[in-house]
């Protein structure tokens, strides 16, 4: 992704992996062959694999630079972190530490972390392994986690089985940032900074949070993973497997896609392959993701 620019604050991502993911019928379970053949027109070459028919997706951080702060947006998987249902996962070895310090960003200049929500792709980075314990990687930021949200995951028993279910993050990805004094757990409406503000987008999970950027009369809208692939702009009826509350998911997903349709908008999602950032515009009776 190129270095977006709204009015002197910028945005860039670092990438953990990126590729030919999931079957579409996979994480999409009410998605048929027929309406992904209606959209596949935009949906190659960049977000459909044509020669598997996986849908192509990243995992990845942003990372905003105002004139006061740096923020990272969600902190993917991590390394060394125990997930044996999900292969890639477990106890991984990428160079995303490196990576974000080559782009400038070393851990102790973070001010903020951001996770949308406390799923276990978006809270790995929030801690590393350090002489057999999990230490934030992060040591002068403040971890914004919805009140909503941690409470949830304070409180339910995790899914412990299957391919992508949270497997001992929250005990190892979140709760030491809470035991090390660096968390907030913030509203629904928490303003970050002038121009940077969240917005509860509650389904996907309960405290799932959206985070707004208004700058240099533009809008850039992080949307998490209140949608999972740009096919869900033109099926937004379509939840992810993943999805806790359908009913809600489907609604909150309708409602942003309604407001922002047409308009300049810059989507910026969670797991949006590159060229990651792009609009939601009409086509025909549905809508579509133009980059
Ligand atoms: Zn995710």
């Amino acid at each position: 992704m190129q270095t977006l620019d709204f009015g002197g604050i910028t945005v860039d991502r670092v990438v953990e992996s990126e590729g030919p993911s999931f079957h579409p019928g996979f994480i999409f379970p009410e998605a048929t062959q027929e309406a992904l053949a209606g959209e596949r027109d935009w949906l190659l070459p960049h977000f459909l694999d044509a020669e598997s028919g996986r849908l192509l997706m990243s995992l990845h951080s942003y990372i905003i630079r105002t004139k006061h702060h740096t923020i990272l947006v969600d902190t993917c998987v991590g390394n060394d972190k125990e997930r044996p249902s999900t292969p890639p996962w477990h106890r991984r070895d990428s160079a995303w530490l490196d990576d974000l310090r080559a782009m400038g960003v070393p851990p102790e200049s973070v001010d903020f972390v951001l996770c949308t929500h406390l799923h276990v792709d978006h809270v790995g980075w929030n801690t590393r392994l350090v002489d057999g314990r999990w230490v934030p990687t992060f040591p002068n930021a403040r971890y914004l986690f919805h009140k909503d949200e941690y409470a949830h995951w304070e409180t339910n028993e995790m899914p412990h089985v299957g391919s992508g279910t949270t497997e001992g993050s929250f005990e190892d990805s979140v709760l030491p940032v809470v035991a090390a004094g660096l968390a907030d757990f913030v509203d629904g409406d928490h303003g970050i900074e002038d121009g940077l503000f969240l917005e509860a987008s509650p389904g996907h999970t309960p405290g799932h949070v959206c985070l707004h950027l208004e700058g240099g009369g533009s809008h850039g809208l992080f949307t998490g993973d209140m949608m999972h692939h740009p096919v869900q702009i033109a099926y937004p009826e379509w939840n992810s497997r993943y999805c806790f509350d359908p009913d809600r998911s489907r609604a909150t997903r309708q409602s942003y896609l309604e407001r922002y349709a047409d308009t300049a908008t810059q989507i910026l999602a969670a797991h949006f392959p590159a060229p990651v950032a792009g609009r939601i515009i009409s086509n025909g009776a549905r809508c579509k993701f133009s980059v």
